[in-house]
């Protein structure tokens, strides 16, 4: 209930924002990010004197030692609104090994709590959609699909070629839910989406596949920005036929669906850069 009040006052587009830990064989040093409060970042940019800082705010900021339980139970009244005939899209952001597929999946050796939210979401689903079953039936499709050139791949089929994942795959659940008293029927959906590392958008001195990849994954992740910025702003044009992803998502952009950003950030100082330019992103579309 108040979840909803609050996004009835800010609109429906949350954006969160993860800090991953340094890793075990990884390169060390000191956080360019710090997790200030739950609501700000700060950054360490190089200044003309010394070090500066920079701050950002976002609905909600998870430090480096943030629980895969942690990070959804924020998430949660999410999933409780596809069931109630929302539409839903979560995405991950960030570049590569910044954590999206650690927030979606979860990492390669799973356990019951390193879980991500992918998994978390569909088991909640399940377990409400059991909890209304007196008042309630619901029937669950899943399609997994990958954009990979701005082609459309689904995951699911079993056609002997080998699917690994090149691009930006979102995981899609549509609910079809049937009142049992009055017959009336609700459909929800929700996306969750894995998108390409931010890094491989801006790969202008790639040339041949490289290159071209590249353009597609720039004007995908552009595509994505304008259509949640326009949203933002409330603006009457909404540019979903830009690319291959806002097409697809067109019906779960806007109007009553709600949309959750997860923005990733790595904390090495090699990564600052491509830091920066990922709030950037993260603030033009909160
Ligand atoms: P991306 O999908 O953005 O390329 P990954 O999710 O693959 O990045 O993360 C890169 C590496 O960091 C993986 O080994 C992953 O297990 C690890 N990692 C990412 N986020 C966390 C986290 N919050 N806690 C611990 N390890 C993490
Ligand atoms: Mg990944």
């Amino acid at each position: 209930k108040l979840y909803n009040q609050v996004q009835d006052l800010k609109g429906n587009i949350r954006v969160y924002c993860r800090i991953r830990p340094f890793l075990p064989r990884g390169p060390t040093g000191l956080s360019t990010a710090e997790a200030l409060d739950g609501q700000t970042i700060s950054i360490i940019t190089p200044a003309k004197n010394g070090k500066g800082k920079k701050l950002f705010t976002f609905n909600k900021v998870f430090g480096p030692s943030a629980s895969q339980e942690e990070v959804f139970s924020d998430t949660q009244p999410l999933i409780r609104s596809v069931l109630d005939g929302y539409n839903v899209c979560i995405f991950a952001y960030g570049q590569t090994g910044s954590g999206k597929t650690y927030t979606m999946t979860g990492p390669q050796e799973l356990t019951p709590e390193s879980l991500g939210v992918n998994y978390r979401a569909l088991s909640d689903l399940f377990f409400i959609s059991q909890q209304r079953k007196d008042s309630m039936s619901y029937d669950v499709f899943v399609q997994m699909i990958e954009i990979y050139n701005e082609q459309v791949r689904d995951l699911l089929v079993s056609d002997g070629v080998n699917k690994n994942i090149l691009g930006e795959n979102c995981v899609t659940v549509h609910v079809q839910g049937r009142n049992l008293t009055s017959g009336s029927i609700t459909c929800g959906s929700m996306h969750l989406v894995d998108l390409a590392g931010s890094e491989r958008a801006d790969k202008t001195d790639a040339v041949g596949d490289r290159l071209k990849e590249s353009q597609h994954i720039n004007r995908s992740l552009s595509a994505l920005g304008d259509v949640i910025a326009s949203l933002a702003q409330k603006q009457s044009h909404i540019p979903y036929r830009n690319s291959k992803l806002t097409q697809l998502l067109q019906d779960s952009l806007g109007g009553q669906a709600k949309t959750l950003m997860f923005i990733h950030i790595s904390p090495e100082p090699d990564a600052l850069a491509e830091t920066v330019s990922t709030l950037k992103f993260a603030e033009r579309v909160s």
